[in-house]
This record gives C-alpha cells, structure tokens and sequence, in this order.
C-alpha cells in the first residue's frame, strides 16, 4: 500500500453483490482494501436460506439473468455450482387462465404495447409507462400487476425509456443452491467487517474518513454500493454533501418485490415450473410459481402496492393473501396442503429499503449520474449503476469492476 496514512487504499461500503464483486477485484490486485457490512452476512438482496424441506430458497435474486453473458455464471461453474437451465415459462399463464383465443388476444395486447413503447423511446420527452396503455384495454391491469414484478412497481412509477433500455437475453438460469449461496461462496475468504453500519463519508481532507458505528477507519478512495433508496434518504451522510448523488438516487428508488414460499404437500398439481397469476384482471395480485426445480413448494412473488402491504402486515398476512389466490385458482381443498416455509420483506429491510431500482419518468439519465466518480476517489457501484442490466446482480458485478478499475487508476501513481 502507499505510505499515505491511510487504514487503506480503498474501502468499499456494503458486500452484497457489488461490494464482493469490487473487493475481490481490489484483493485480486493486491489493493489493500475492505468491504464494510451493516449485516451479519454477505449478499445483501442476494440471500438464500434453508427450509425445513431441505432445499434452499432464495428470499432475493434467484435467476442469473441473460445467464449467457452474466459473469455469475462462470462463476458457478467454476465453484461447483449445479444450474437449472430450463427456461422460465412467463408466457403461457393467460392460455391457462383462459384459454387459446384469449390468449392470442393478450399476445396481440402485448406486441402493440411494446411497438407503443419502442416508438415512445425514440421520442425527445420521456414518459410515464402507463400513459401507452390502451384505454379501458382488457389485458391493462395485468400489464400493471406485471411491472409490478419486474420493476417493484406500477407502470406510473415507470420511465419509458429506462424500461426501453434494459436488454435481456432471454436466457435465464438457476443455481439449485441459490444465487445467494453462490454469491457467499466467492466471497467466503474476503476481508469484510460485518455488523458494522456506514454513518458518514468525509472526503474533505487528504485521507477519506468512514465514520461508522464501530469507530472511524480511513481510506484512500472508497466504493459505495447501498442501494439507492438509502442513498436518497441519506442513510450515509457524506461532508462535503453530494446532492448530485443523492438526487440521481432518487430518480431511481427502488420498489418493492417480496417473495413467500409455501410448502405443497401431497400430489398435484403435477405441473412444475408454471408460473400463474393469481388473477388477470387486478393489478393488485401475486405470480405463482408452480413446484419450481420439481420441489414441493409453490414460490409466490407480490410487488408494487400490494408488497408494501402485505410485508407490514406480516407474513401471516401474505401467506393469507398467497392461500386465497392459489385456492383461487386450483379450488379451496388446496389450501390445508399449504404451508409457510419462508418470506422476504425487503421495502422495510432497514439496509435494503427496496428491492430493486427502476427510474421514474424523466429520469433514466440519472443511471450515468449515479456511476459518474466524485474527484475521482468517490465511486458508486450496485446494480442501479448500469444502463442496460440494471436492477440485477450481474449488473452489480460489472458495476463494481468499473468501479474497482477507475479507483486502482485513480490510485495508481500513488501505489507504484
Ligand atoms: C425479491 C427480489 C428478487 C430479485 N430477483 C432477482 C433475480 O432473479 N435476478 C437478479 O439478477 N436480480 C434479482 N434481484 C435483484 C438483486 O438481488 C439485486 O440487484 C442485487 O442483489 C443488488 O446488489 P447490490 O450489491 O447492488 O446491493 P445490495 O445487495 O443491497 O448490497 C448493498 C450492501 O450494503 C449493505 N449496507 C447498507 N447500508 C449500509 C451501511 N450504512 N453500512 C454498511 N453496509 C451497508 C447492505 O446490507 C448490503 O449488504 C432481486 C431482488 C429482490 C429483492
């Protein structure tokens, strides 16, 4: 390390994805570094857990999106990690619901929606997502309950062109043991602090000062990965103030997506890997995920409004609302064949404060603001900072490598 003064060369804040991901690039270089953590776990959004079914489930990310370009997926396969690599089906669930004619109609709904969406990105102004609906469409509340999933919430809440700018692969694939579990395991020799929260930021003087709950260390540049939520509410309070930051952050709060898993004794419904609406004519329902892997278990996934609900009012209530929908759907004797194994509750997760972000109208530019370096010794990172994969886990990796690079350059006279 160069004789500065500091406790180190660079200090990253958070090991979730783009934490673990920029330390092992800094160790990886013989940066001497640290990743600071308010839990008592890696992973942060990434978290697998055990259930009493003995198959793990994960309460955060699950699918290694465009998992043919997403770095975790070497990654995997280099830990021993075994992949699901059957395709997700979130297309045929209206066939299901109600059968071939309607859901040639609800393909046609979708197709002139998004050639509505394509040609509205062109446009100078941005949009709110909901404004392109058809009015009084048939298929819109479900298009609403839909962004609720994918973006944590409702299509109002949605830019246009953020929505227009993120590209997928379309190839999605599964660790069996979990994204999280994947994500621990390439951390698991790391230099992290745990239970140590992130107060203040001071980068007035030569050497950067993180004050934390466990005392201050120094740095000679810092990585910030919290997610935006608490960067817009100024959780982390930096001196000098970083409006600009702060302000990007909050066009890009994250929303709300929790997930419950409940346990499915006895047989059928013996279809596995169907994912059903728990309604196609409410924006306020859940998706279901039918014996995912071939498990017993139903994985039921809420957003938007709906979300912030049920996770106030407790798992008893989600997994209430889940049993209502479910019985909805293949009749009430289902229902003592149900049974709580796990949930999430990530919009009140007081490190998490969401689940993952999506810009508001007019403000999809604020993804370059966030990942633009502060005196080139500040540097954001986490998955709201990329333009095109946002809001996923790859996209907090390859944040993080950019980071980690620009910091080591920044760094460089001063280490050689
Ligand atoms: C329900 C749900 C489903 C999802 N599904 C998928 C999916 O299928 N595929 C996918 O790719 N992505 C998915 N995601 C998104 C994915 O989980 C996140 O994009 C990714 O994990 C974010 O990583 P990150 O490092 O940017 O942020 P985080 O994981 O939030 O990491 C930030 C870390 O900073 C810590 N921290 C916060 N405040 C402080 C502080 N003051 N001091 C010190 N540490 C602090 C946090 O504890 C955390 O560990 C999902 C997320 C959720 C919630």
């Amino acid at each position: 390390m160069a004789d500065s003064g500091a406790d180190f060369d660079v200090v990253v804040v958070g090991a979730g994805a783009a934490g673990v991901a920029a330390c092992h690039r800094l160790v990886t270089h013989n940066v001497k570094t640290i990743a600071i953590e308010a839990r008592d776990r890696l992973g942060g959004r990434a978290h697998t857990v055990p259930t009493v079914l003995g198959k793990p489930v994960d309460l955060g990310c699950e699918w290694l999106h465009s998992a043919d370009i997403n770095p975790w997926t070497g990654i995997a396969e280099e830990l021993g990690f075994a992949l699901d690599k059957h395709l997700p089906d979130w297309t045929s669930r209206i066939a299901i619901h109600h059968g071939d004619a309607a859901n040639d109609d609800w393909n046609a709904a979708r197709d002139a929606l998004e050639e509505a969406y394509e040609r509205a990105a062109t446009l100078p102004e941005d949009m709110p997502a909901d404004q392109l609906l058809p009015p009084g469409g048939r298929w819109n509340n479900l298009f609403d309950a839909i962004s609720t999933w994918a973006n944590g919430a409702e299509l109002r809440y949605v830019s246009v062109k953020d929505r227009q700018r993120y590209d997928n692969t379309g190839v999605n694939w599964r660790a069996l043991a979990g994204y999280g579990a994947l994500i621990s395991a390439f951390s698991a020799k790391l230099p992290v602090r745990f239970n140590t929260v992130v107060e203040r930021i001071d980068h007035s003087g030569p050497a950067i000062r993180i004050v934390t709950n466990r005392g201050d260390i120094t740095a000679r540049a810092v990585i910030v990965t919290v997610s935006t939520n608490l960067l817009a509410e100024e959780a982390i309070r930096f001196a000098p103030a970083l409006p600009r930051i702060v302000s990007a952050a909050a066009g890009l709060p994250c929303g709300v997506a929790n997930k419950l898993f409940l346990g499915l004794a006895g047989a059928g419904p013996s279809e596995t890997y169907l994912h059903l609406n728990g309604r196609t004519d409410s924006a306020q329902t859940g998706n279901y995920q039918i014996r995912p892997h071939g498990w017993p278990m139903i994985s039921c996934y809420f957003g938007g409004h709906l979300s912030m609900r049920l996770e106030k009012e407790g798992p008893a209530a989600m997994a209430a609302f889940a049993i209502d929908e479910i019985a909805g759907i293949y009749g009430n004797e289902i229902r003592k064949r149900l049974n709580f194994l796990a949930s999430s509750a990530w919009g009140i997760d007081p490190y998490a404060r969401g689940s993952y972000s999506c810009a508001l109208p007019g403000h999809a530019d604020d993804r370059s603001i966030l990942m633009e370096p502060v005196n080139d010794r500040l540097f954001i990172a986490g998955e709201a900072c990329s333009i095109d994969q946002f809001g996923t886990a790859h996209a907090a990796y390859e944040s993080a490598i950019i980071a980690a690079d620009r910091a080591m350059a920044a760094l460089a006279p001063a280490r050689n």
